[in-house]
C-alpha cells in the first residue's frame, strides 16, 4: 500500500470503540486529514504520544477506504505545558478550533500550519495573565490572512487615514464586526455606526501591530487588564460574526474567566 508523509498537528482527538482513536491533523502537506490510530487508547500503544491534541509531528499514513491509518511517526514537539494550566488549555484549544474552521481537505496548508505552531508556543511562554493575548493574536492573523483582513487605518465614515474630522488614536474608537472596520469617537456618538466594541487608542494600536509585523514580532507587546479584555471581544466578536461558526472553546474560556 502507497505509504504518505505528511508534518501536522493533531486538531483533535475522539475515541472510536475501546482501542482506537480518531484524529483531525491538519498538514502542511494536504491541508485537513481524517486519521484512524488503530490501537492508539492502549496504554502500551507506541502511537499514544503522536496522537494527543497539541502533539506536532512526522506521520507516515496508508489511504482506507475512509480514513486514512497511521503506520509510523516521529512526535516533533507535544506542547506539554499546555495541559498543565487550565488557561493556556482554553485558549490553545480555542486555536485549534479557528484552525480546523479555517483548514481545508486534501489541500496544501503550511501557513494556517505555521500560524499555528507559532501561537501554541507563544501560549507556552506568555505572561501569567496575559493567556489570551497568544490566541487572540494568532486567530486575528488567521482571519486576515484568510479573506478578512479588518480596515483599522481609518474612520470607515472619514475620506481618509488623514481626514481631520475623524480622528483615531487620540478618543477611544468602535471595532464594528460586522465589516471589519473601525469608527471615530465622534462617528460612534452620532449612532451612525451602530453596535460594536469599544477601543481604547492602545488597543486599537496593539490589533494593527498584531497584523502588520512580522510573525516574530506580532506577538511582542504587553497590555493593561483592560486594553486584553478589548482585544478578546474585538477578534472573539469578528470571528463568529464573519465566520458564521460557534466555538465550543469560547464557551469555555467565557467561564473561566468569569469565575471568582
Ligand atoms: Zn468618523
Amino acid at each position: 500500500m502507497k505509504e504518505i508523509k505528511v508534518h501536522g498537528i493533531v486538531l483533535r482527538e475522539d475515541p472510536m470503540g475501546d482501542k482506537d482513536k480518531r484524529l483531525v491533523l491538519l498538514s502542511a502537506e494536504m491541508g485537513k486529514l481524517t486519521i484512524l490510530a488503530k490501537g492508539a487508547l492502549g496504554a502500551k500503544s507506541k502511537f499514544r504520544s503522536l496522537c494527543s491534541q497539541f502533539c506536532f509531528g512526522e506521520y507516515i499514513l496508508t489511504k482506507g477506504k475512509t480514513f486514512y491509518y497511521i503506520k509510523e511517526g516521529t512526535l516533533a514537539e507535544s506542547f506539554y505545558e499546555l495541559r498543565t494550566n487550565i488557561d493556556r488549555l482554553a485558549y490553545g484549544s480555542f486555536m485549534l478550533e479557528v484552525a480546523e474552521e479555517f483548514s481545508l481537505e486534501g489541500q496544501e496548508n503550511r501557513d494556517l500550519l505555521e500560524i499555528l505552531f507559532r501561537g501554541l508556543k507563544m501560549e507556552t511562554l506568555c505572561q501569567e495573565g496575559m493567556e489570551s493575548i497568544p490566541a487572540d493574536v494568532t486567530v486575528f492573523r488567521i482571519l486576515a490572512q484568510n479573506g478578512y483582513y479588518p480596515e483599522l487605518a481609518r474612520c470607515r465614515f472619514s475620506e481618509g487615514p488623514e481626514d481631520p474630522d475623524h480622528v483615531l488614536n487620540t478618543d477611544d474608537s468602535v471595532f464594528l464586526p460586522g465589516t471589519g472596520s473601525v469608527c471615530c469617537a465622534r462617528c460612534a456618538r452620532s449612532g451612525r455606526a451602530g453596535a460594536g466594541v469599544r477601543l481604547s487608542p492602545g488597543a486599537l494600536a496593539a490589533l494593527r501591530y498584531s497584523i502588520e509585523q512580522p510573525p516574530q514580532k506580532a506577538y511582542a507587546f504587553t497590555v493593561s487588564d483592560e486594553v486584553r479584555r478589548q482585544i478578546h471581544e474585538a477578534v472573539t466578536d469578528y470571528l463568529v460574526e464573519q465566520t458564521e461558526h460557534t466555538y465550543t472553546s469560547l464557551g469555555f474560556i467565557a467561564k473561566i474567566t468569569s469565575a471568582p
